[in-house]
């Protein structure tokens, strides 16, 4: 059973009930999911929570679906990782990673987005699904799609980084690389979603796509304890996982399950796309849309959907943006791996090199409590950091070689 009440549009308010749509026919506002948290709140306790099974549907009164989930069993419940040897580093007192390279099964928070729209589009009768993705959803629809058996049609930019072209076509899905930039890729899907009967998890699913970036903030609350953290750092593409994070940390506030809620919201892009974050500098709501460049191509977003929510959610919560260049992303990967033993894909590296920043500048409180979170695997965009690494040490098969080696380590080695 479901505890929706339907779609609202976040702009004039105006409700519609459950189907695959994501805009207002009046004012062409984008629609959101609403719920009847009174009747949430009774059923939805604590102890409710701890009783199930560690994955994203274990907030599943808070997620849009009537049945069982069908994708998406094992995603969910990935590691908050108290960041001890970074805290020392950055010279903060609290710090935690919310470690999304880990435990999905694509390595990335995006098997939450697609678990969710995959078993919406399930419910509402499609065959077909599809996406326009900046490299991240076209591996977690490829993947669970399979898995849920739905026929596939996958929309990307030819530029993406070679290693996600292949994660996604181990899969056999049709994969589509469009000559453009995802926003190309974007507005031609938005054209195919009119004519085919398919669905879309990020266009005509996305009202339901998105929640389930919630659970994410859910995870955050629980892990520490049924407490907010003081900041969050949260890297931006579209600028849907901010708002959702925000959401899901007011939504348990309103079930009752957290009782204080003063955290501020901080977002991060690359300063090779940073629509988002110029907009807050500015301290303005219009969001310029911007011809990416940067390595950071996950959040490769020049014309963000949510920008405008985004920077609303920053406002509200006294946060603020920073961006860093493509530099100080392989500088704060490189850190993360170092100090954590994390390896963050450049997203990851945007969103600390961010936080850093903003610890530096003030804008972070050094005694307070801050979360950054990490949202996919470094594994997926080794590329990024060729000519940045270490060299290993050539050896011949003897331990005269070995030793010799070892002397010049022993100079100069970790
Ligand atoms: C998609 C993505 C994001 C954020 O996307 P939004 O569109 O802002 O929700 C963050 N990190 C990674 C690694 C992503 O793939």
């Amino acid at each position: 059973m479901s505890f929706v009440r339907g779609l609202k549009c976040r702009e004039c308010g105006r409700e519609y009930p459950v189907e695959p749509i994501y805009v207002c026919e009046f004012c062409f506002g984008p629609l959101e999911v609403v719920y009847d948290y009174d009747s949430i709140k009774k059923v939805m306790t604590i102890d409710k929570i701890l009783s199930r099974p560690k994955s994203l549907w274990r907030y599943r009164e808070l997620l849009p679906v009537d049945g069982e989930p069908v994708v998406g069993l094992n995603s969910g419940f990935t590691p908050l990782v108290k960041a001890d040897n970074l805290a020392g580093v950055l010279g903060v007192k609290q710090l935690y990673i919310k470690d999304d390279t880990v435990v999905h099964p694509t390595l990335s928070f995006k098997d939450r987005v697609v678990s969710v729209a995959l078993t919406k589009a399930r419910e509402f009768g499609f065959d077909t699904v599809a996406c326009a993705s900046t490299g991240n959803l076209a591996h977690a629809v490829s993947a669970q799609g399979a898995n849920a058996g739905f026929k596939r049609f996958i929309f990307i930019p030819a530029t993406l980084e070679y290693s996600k072209i292949v994660a996604s076509l181990v899969y056999e899905p049709n994969l589509i690389a469009v000559d453009g930039n995802y926003d190309d890729v974007n507005r031609l899907c938005s054209e195919i979603a009119n004519k085919y009967k398919w669905a879309f998890v990020n266009i005509n699913i996305r009202p339901f796509y998105a929640e389930g970036s919630k659970t994410h903030g859910h995870e955050i609350i629980e892990q520490l304890g049924w407490r907010a953290p003081d900041n969050v750092v949260v890297p931006c593409a579209s600028g849907s996982l901010m708002t959702k994070i925000w959401k899901s940390f007011k939504e348990m506030k309103e079930i009752g399950v957290l009782k204080e809620l003063n955290t501020r919201v901080f977002a991060a892009q690359a300063t090779g796309c940073s629509p988002i974050v110029a907009a807050i500098k500015s301290n303005s709501d219009i969001i310029r849309p911007v011809k990416p460049d940067t390595i950071a191509k996950s959040l490769a977003i020049g014309n963000p959907a949510d920008g405008y929510y985004a920077t609303k959610v920053v406002k509200e919560s006294g946060g603020y943006g920073e961006d860093v260049s493509d530099e100080e992303i392989i500088d704060a990967i490189k850190l993360l791996a170092k100090t954590e033993g994390i390896f963050a894909e450049t997203a990851g590296g945007v969103t600390l090199a961010a936080a850093k920043k903003l610890i530096e500048t003030g804008r972070i409180d050094r005694d307070k409590t801050t979360v950054i979170c990490i949202t996919g695997n470094g594994l997926k965009t080794q590329e990024a950091l060729v000519g940045h690494t270490g060299q290993p040490y050539h050896i011949r098969p003897n331990l005269a070689s070995f030793e010799e080696c070892l002397k010049g380590i022993k100079k100069g080695g970790q």
